[in-house]
């Protein structure tokens, strides 16, 4: 997916603010942040949204929620966070390319708009 934005992050063609990296995934600061800590979790493989990936690696799956906890621990998160994977036109998904946001910080208002 040479036009894929998250991809180019991947391939170091456009710069991030890491947070952690392991084989298959990257976490970095959102660009835009939505609340104190806003951190989004990827794949380095591309897959569009989280259907795609979950239908086609589960394992890629799990090992994406088990980073979104790693996630969570490296920022002190014990108090909550929230994990969103907005998912298509409705959900407002921006970059075809799936991540998870990981929120927290402060006190997160539910139901989300
Ligand atoms: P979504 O709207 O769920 O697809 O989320 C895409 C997110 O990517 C938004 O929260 C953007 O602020 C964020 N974003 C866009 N470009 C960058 C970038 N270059 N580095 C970090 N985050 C980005
Ligand atoms: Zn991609």
């Amino acid at each position: 997916m040479s036009d894929c934005l998250f991809c180019k992050i991947v391939k170091k063609e456009i710069p991030c603010d890491l947070v952690l990296e392991s084989e298959n995934y990257l976490a970095f600061k959102d660009i835009d942040p939505k609340a104190p800590i806003h951190i989004l979790v990827i794949p380095k493989k591309h897959f569009e949204d989280i259907t795609e990936l979950s239908f086609q690696d589960l394992d890629l799956t799990a090992g994406l929620m088990e980073m979104v906890s790693k996630v969570a621990q490296s920022e002190n998160l014990e108090k909550g966070f929230r994990v969103v994977l907005n998912t298509g036109p409705d959900a407002g998904q921006s970059v075809q390319h799936v991540h998870a946001h990981v929120l927290g910080g402060r006190s997160l208002t539910w139901p989300p708009g």
